[in-house]
């Protein structure tokens, strides 16, 4: 049964990322090629120093790759404004993080609806989107707590709600289970899992723990700042398949 959409949300094509120069230089990434469709689960597991961080950052328009492509919902990401760029990175892309990074003065409501209100979004109608968002991930009855009051579990789920509450095309999630206890951690991977399967939700996760990996549709694994396995024969494949549309183009 096909249970993807099909349809791509990113298209990575020859990503490179060098930081520094000289004796400082590092290659971080080293020609990474995958597409990820609409309503898939893709864990990017590999050794730490691999570069996967980097690769998620280049993934959520925070830091620009050296060479390659990086098209969100078809769009190159290279090809916008500063401006557009963070539109985009506001409005279609939802930040999930290990240390859950709620504001601890605001409520759970307030947490999940102030993304949506710094966009322009009249409160009521925030209001209203940021307890859809609670409602799914089970946290409503914790609408009016502040994180404090929260287990780390819980804390997770809210923050999980904030990257929904602006209906991205995609949640990009770095070690979301890395703070949490095994019990907690399969609660949020089930959550996670549930938005994929029932709301074509689309998840891309960097993750140490392979229970969580695991859970994903795909796992794409990461050594020197390369795909490994499967996906490093996709890319070969991919790359000759372009090299014989460009010599056909020639
Ligand atoms: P991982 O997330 O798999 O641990 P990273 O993407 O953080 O790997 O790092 C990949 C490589 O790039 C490492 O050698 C790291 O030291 C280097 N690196 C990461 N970020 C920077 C940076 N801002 N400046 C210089 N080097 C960096």
């Amino acid at each position: 049964m096909e249970r993807t959409s099909g349809k791509p949300v990113f298209e990575i094509e020859g990503l490179t990322k060098v930081y520094g120069e000289g004796e400082t230089r590092v290659q971080a990434l080293r020609g990474v090629s995958f597409t990820v469709q609409q309503g898939e689960m893709v864990a990017i597991t590999g050794p730490s120093g691999s570069g996967k961080s980097t690769l998620l950052a280049m993934l959520g328009a925070v830091d620009n790759p050296t060479d390659g492509r990086i098209l969100l919902e078809g769009v190159d990401l290279a090809s916008l404004s500063d401006e557009r760029r963070t539109l985009i990175r506001r409005r279609r892309i939802g930040f999930v993080f290990q240390a859950f990074n709620l504001l601890p003065v605001l409520s759970a409501i307030e947490n999940v609806s102030l993304p949506l209100e710094l966009d322009g979004v009249s409160a009521t109608e925030a209001n209203r989107r940021a307890a859809d968002a609670l409602q799914l991930v089970e946290m409503l009855q914790r609408r009016e707590h502040l994180p404090g009051m929260l287990s780390g579990g819980e804390q997770q789920r809210v923050a999980i709600a904030r990257a929904l509450a602006i209906e991205p095309a995609i949640v990009l999630a770095d070690e979301p289970t890395g703070n949490l206890d095994s019990v907690n951690s399969q609660r949020v991977m089930q959550l996670l899992r549930r938005l994929v399967d029932e709301q074509q939700q689309t998840v891309i996760l960097v993750t140490h723990d392979p229970v969580v990996a695991a859970m994903a549709d795909r796992n794409l694994r990461m050594q020197d700042g390369q795909l490994q396995g499967g996906e490093a024969i996709e890319q070969a494949v991919q790359r000759e398949a372009a090299a014989a549309i460009s010599t056909q183009r020639a």
